[in-house]
């Protein structure tokens, strides 16, 4: 376009000028809100990425010396509850403690990303079936809807697993270990957190009962038992011990874990 031709256009639409970088930018704002669309409506439709069962999590304190130490696995029951594990999480991370969940499967559905952050941080999760149901008293059908049930939540929610199960009231027979699919991990210590509601008779419960080798049964759904933990952690470290998950104490303790067997405890 030459000089003569350009001064004519303007002298004609002297508006052209102002209208040009108005349409051009009007158009990039509806380019950007659509891209930005698309990227919010990709993010709802992302799959889960699968997680690892057993985490890698650096500067974990039982991934140091564990020479000459007692070790035991805290394990605890019926979550995720929301407020109260998350809170667990947050005191067992500022002690550089590890422990076991056995979460329900319809509470994992409705708190998938405490569940995920648990494995984050280098904790275990294991099955406590779906509706915590007691299974003894099921048909074997209906003992296989619930653990496959489960099943499937853990596939969603952690992409595998379940690796072990602890059936609700400690309760299974020959049908349940049939079906379990997973080696079943009672506890050799019961705090009866549940029962006292308090933090002072769950440390006390725990420290007088807790032996090299314990699996010490709690429950992520009452305050009080958060309260406990921390002076749990502190007062077994000063006796000695160490935290390990249920599946590296088996380890550790050099146990193979078997699909339907029954495990309380791993003693030297
Ligand atoms: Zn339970």
């Amino acid at each position: 376009m030459g000089e003569a031709m350009r001064t004519s256009i303007n002298k004609r639409f002297p508006w052209l000028k102002f209208a040009i970088p108005i349409v051009f930018g009007a158009f990039l704002g509806l380019v950007v809100a659509g891209v930005m669309h698309g990227v919010r409506g990709e993010t709802r439709n992302i799959p889960k990425a699968p997680m690892r069962i057993h985490s890698e999590v650096p500067n974990r304190v039982f991934r140091g010396d564990l020479t000459g130490k007692k070790l035991v696995a805290l394990t605890f029951d019926d979550g995720p509850a929301d407020g109260v594990t998350t809170r667990l999480l947050d005191v067992l991370k500022e002690k550089g403690a590890v422990a076991t969940f056995f979460e329900l499967g319809m509470r994992m559905r409705a708190y998938p990303h405490i569940t995920q952050r648990a494995i984050k941080e280098g904790h275990e999760v294991g099955s406590h079936t779906m509706y915590h149901q007691n299974l003894i008293t099921l048909p074997e059908d209906a003992i296989r809807g619930d653990i496959t049930e489960a099943k499937d939540v853990f596939r969603e929610v952690l992409g595998e697993g379940p690796e072990l199960t602890r059936v609700p009231y400690g309760n299974s027979n020959d049908a349940v270990k049939n079906v379990a699919g997973t080696p079943l991990v009672y506890w050799s210590v019961d705090t009866k957190d549940w029962e006292s509601k308090n933090a002072g008779a769950v440390v006390e419960n725990t420290l007088s009962n807790t032996r090299d080798g314990s699996i010490v049964l709690m429950h992520d759904i009452y305050d009080s038992t958060v309260d406990a933990v921390p002076e749990i952690i502190d007062r077994l470290r000063a006796d000695n011990f160490e935290f390990v998950t249920v599946s590296e104490l088996a380890e550790i303790r050099g146990v193979e874990l078997v699909s339907g067997e029954t495990y309380s405890k791993f003693e030297p």
